[in-house]
């Protein structure tokens, strides 16, 4: 695998890949990979001739300084997970590559930024998009490929690729999951085993919520998550929301959308979780 770590010899380096014909199959991390991240580049390879992993920790989407400063970088072991997924280049610059100086870069998505993440972690979706944008100007994917974890980010990055005409299809990828349930994050990390174990009721709500869907309302769902946290002594709920699926605008009754999902954020701790459940499309 190479690794390169400056914007000119990724790109000469592309340059040179795609005049042979070769299609790039590109996935952006934040690196301390896990097999959420690893089933991405397992996708890429399937249908890329050459598949571009990036890690980078990006300062301009933490909306905390402490949260960015603790974020986990385990670069040799990621190195090694993506040799033996035969990944063929990582990029892995520094952030005065990325940002030799500040940018000031203010993009507007609208209502999809305005709930869920977008409230809670104001500026976070500006800094993503601003990293995202580069990082495909700099790979030139054919393709770029996404968790549906973040759905709410894939949102973001499609109305990105659409409202600038990015020539990249982006893909979405299922989330990969803990054998109790528990989407897979860089941050399950920081959970001890008691804490992941707990964690595992994230996942059960969702799924008691798909299973209730369209029989109980919208607003009796809700109120029951927030009833079942409540009871929780080391869980906060931050949001519950059960919004349409393209739009992200929240609903109020069933019948407002034929495509709905259910997106939740919990803390333990100071750890905070991120997951989602698709109830129709
Ligand atoms: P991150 O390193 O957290 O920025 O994530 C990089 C990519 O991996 C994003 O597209 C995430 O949505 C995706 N990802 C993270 N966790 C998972 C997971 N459990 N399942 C599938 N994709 C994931």
């Amino acid at each position: 695998m190479k690794i390169l770590n400056t914007i000119k010899e990724a790109r000469g380096y592309l340059n040179e890949i795609r005049s042979k014909g070769l299609s790039i199959g590109f996935v952006p991390t934040m690196g301390a990979l896990h097999e959420g991240h690893l089933s991405l580049i397992r996708e890429a390879k399937k249908e890329n001739d050459f598949v571009v992993c990036s890690i980078f920790v990006n300062p301009v989407q933490f909306n905390n300084e402490a949260d960015l400063k603790k974020y986990p970088r385990e670069i040799e072991s990621d190195i090694k997970k993506l040799k033996k997924e035969k990944c063929d280049l990582l990029f892995h610059p520094s952030a005065e590559e990325m940002y030799p100086e500040p940018d000031n870069t203010k993009f507007d998505f609208g209502d999809p930024d305005k709930v869920m993440e977008g409230k809670f972690r104001p500026g976070h979706f500006n800094g993503v998009a601003v990293v995202v944008k580069k990082l495909f100007e700099i790979i030139e994917p054919a393709r770029a490929y996404f968790g549906l974890k973040d759905y709410q980010q894939l949102v973001i990055i499609h109305k990105l690729t659409k409202d600038y005409n990015l020539p990249v299809e982006i893909v979405p990828c299922p989330i990969i999951r803990e054998e109790n349930g528990l989407a897979m994050s860089s941050r399950n990390e920081f959970l001890s085993e008691s804490e992941k174990k707990q964690a595992s009721l994230i996942y059960l709500t969702l799924k008691r919520v798909k299973i209730q869907s369209g029989f109980a309302t919208i607003s009796e769902l809700k109120e029951s998550v927030f009833r079942q946290f409540k009871k929780s002594k080391t869980m906060k709920l931050e949001y519950f929301e059960i919004v349409d699926l393209y739009s992200l605008k929240p609903l109020r009754t069933w019948t407002e959308s034929n495509n709905i999902i259910a997106c939740i954020a919990v803390y333990i701790g100071k750890v905070r979780l991120i997951d989602n459940i698709i109830l129709f499309s």
